[in-house]
């Protein structure tokens, strides 16, 4: 037995055999041709060749998965006929009379080094799409199938997944991925956690020889078995039983309302992160989406996205829910989301620079963009809107003068939208959350973000693994906050929610409970768990555990 670790992106377990899907990155040798006209007319061949397959991939992609990840082969497209990448592979044959599989991938080494160079998550991925375009272009020059496929349940070992890959294979034939690189924000790590399959990411290197071994794969503990021992295996698969047995049993709760035992309804909703996650949390049975993180429209082409293409985003999201109310948080770019051609500066703090509802308030036309293509989608379906690390009511003020703009300028050109979108705040700093009884006034609800609010709270980058220790379990100074939050809406009468990790832990629901929240907005698989906590409360015993003096009349204290 061999045991692979990693760090855990999805959790669960699964038993298959492996599927190392890239077992080396195709080498390719440099030989001399004799004549380079001869081999400059094979690649133009294998171009075109590519061409079609991405057209045909696109047209499929867009009829089966979605506009998004038609675009990213768009993009590929776009990569293949760029004139300087074309140049650059005509010119190596030409002078250097070398093969053509090897112009096209030191080619792309080449372009992949400036992408990986470059600042910014966006660019950095860019490398990963030129690998994908002269993987395809090598392969077809050597004759050989593009893509891999899969025939049977398996779990899949990539060095990362491109998007590719991830689009091209048969999901339902996923039972989990492992990754040698990547981290939360992989491609393959949020494709897990959104299907409700494991993953773990950042294992390091997979021996390729583990090819059709037959494995399990420990999402929750990050770790991958190879050949696992009987022992293990009875141990890791009586969990795995368990696991289903539990989902079984949540099953009965789907198409409940979350109530408590003494009949307070708490809204249960899902957070997403693109247009076709919607499907997930409409399977979930999740009674709304509670963040729309709409960061992702933004990174996905390179470029902003106009006002067309951001209304179709956020009507098709509502009509895939069914009609139920969508939260969408406006662009929460830079710290952990950076947008290259945002071009926030290099901040020496990005955490703590312009980002977010900060960004958006200093570039106003491009915040009056997503304001006007929010309100045009709200005369179709039920949208919300919510503005990112608030700190004052300033800040809400002006964004709120821009939405009146928007509104202004939707009227005056006869353009539909609701009157009554309601508007609401993350709260996720800790500036928020002390002085949450001054926001409250002006806004309809808070969203407690509490990835952003524990790491503010700590002083703990929530990214850096050796401060971990400071931003896991249970933490004092947050649940104060929390608490403080939800007791300022419960006075104000607005409701609040919780949308961070947190909402998922159903230890805490009783806790929420009692202080106030009324929404939690979880991954799409976590609904039903989150719904059976909330129903196993009573919300008075919730009030006497946390909260004693709540439940004391005037009179008694
Ligand atoms: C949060 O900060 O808790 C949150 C939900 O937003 P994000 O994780 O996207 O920053
Ligand atoms: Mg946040």
């Amino acid at each position: 037995m061999e045991i692979i670790c990693g760090k855990k992106a999805s959790s669960g377990i699964a038993e298959g055999e492996l599927y190392v899907a890239r077992k080396e990155r195709g080498k390719v040798t440099r030989t001399k041709v004799d004549d380079p006209a001869a081999e400059t007319e094979k690649y133009r061949r294998a171009r075109t060749k590519v061409s079609s397959e991405l057209s045909e991939l696109i047209k499929r992609t867009r009829e089966t998965v979605g506009e998004d990840e038609a675009q990213i082969f768009e993009i590929h497209k776009m990569m293949l006929w760029d004139e300087d990448f074309d140049q650059s592979i005509v010119s190596m044959i030409r002078w250097q009379a070398v093969n053509a599989e090897y112009a096209v991938s030191a080619t792309a080494d080449n372009l992949a080094r400036i992408f990986t160079e470059m600042s910014g998550d966006y660019m950095k991925a860019r490398a990963a799409d030129i690998h994908d375009v002269a993987k395809r272009l090598t392969e077809a020059l050597e004759g050989k199938d593009e893509t891999f496929r899969l025939t049977a349940p398996v779990i899949i070992a990539a060095e990362d997944l491109t998007p590719g890959e991830t689009v091209n294979f048969d999901k339902d034939l996923a039972l989990g991925f492992i990754t040698e690189l990547g981290s939360d924000n992989s491609h393959s790590a949020i494709l897990a956690r959104t299907m409700g399959i494991p993953a773990v990411v950042a294992a390091g290197r997979i021996d390729p020889s583990f090819h059709g071994k037959r494995c399990i794969i420990d999402g929750t503990e990050g770790k991958l078995y190879v050949d696992p021992d009987p022992m293990t295996r009875r141990l890791l698969l009586k969990r795995k039983e368990e696991s289903e047995k539990r989902a079984a049993s949540l099953e009965a709760l789907r198409n409940h309302l979350s109530v408590t035992k003494d009949g307070k309804r708490i809204k249960v909703y899902a957070n997403i992160g693109d247009i076709n996650d919607a499907k997930y949390a409409y399977e979930g049975d999740a009674e709304g989406i509670g963040l729309f993180r709409s960061e992702f429209l933004y990174m996905k082409n390179g470029a902003l996205p106009g006002e067309e293409e951001q209304f179709n985003a956020y009507k098709t999201v509502g009509e895939k829910m069914g009609g139920r109310e969508i939260i969408v948080r406006t662009l929460d770019a830079g710290a952990d989301k950076q947008i290259g051609y945002l071009n926030a500066g290099n901040e020496a703090n990005p955490a703590l620079g312009l980002r977010a509802i900060r960004l958006c308030l200093s570039r106003q036309e491009l915040f009056l963009t997503q304001l006007r293509a929010l309100y045009r989608a709200s005369a179709y379906v039920k949208i919300s809107i919510m503005f990112p690390m608030i700190v004052n009511k300033e800040e809400i003020i002006e964004s709120k003068k821009l939405c009146r703009l928007a509104m202004e300028q939707l009227r005056a050109e006869g353009v539909p939208f609701s009157e009554h979108t309601k508007i609401g705040i993350m709260v996720e700093t800790p500036a928020a959350a002390v002085c949450a009884d001054l926001l409250a006034p002006y806004v309809d609800f808070f969203s407690i973000g509490t990835n952003d609010l524990i790491q503010y709270t700590v002083a703990a980058d929530r990214e850096n693994p050796s401060v971990t220790y400071l931003t896991e379990g249970r933490i004092e100074a947050v649940m104060r906050l929390i608490s403080h939050v939800g007791r300022c809406a419960g006075a104000a009468g607005i409701r609040a929610g919780v949308c961070g990790e947190l909402a998922a832990d159903p230890s805490l629901t009783e806790f929420f409970i009692a202080n106030d929240i009324t929404e939690l907005s979880v991954p799409p698989s976590k609904v039903l768990e989150i719904r059976e906590a909330v129903m196993k409360t009573d919300s008075r015993e919730a009030i006497k555990k946390y909260y004693p003096h709540k439940l004391q009349k005037k009179e008694d204290v």
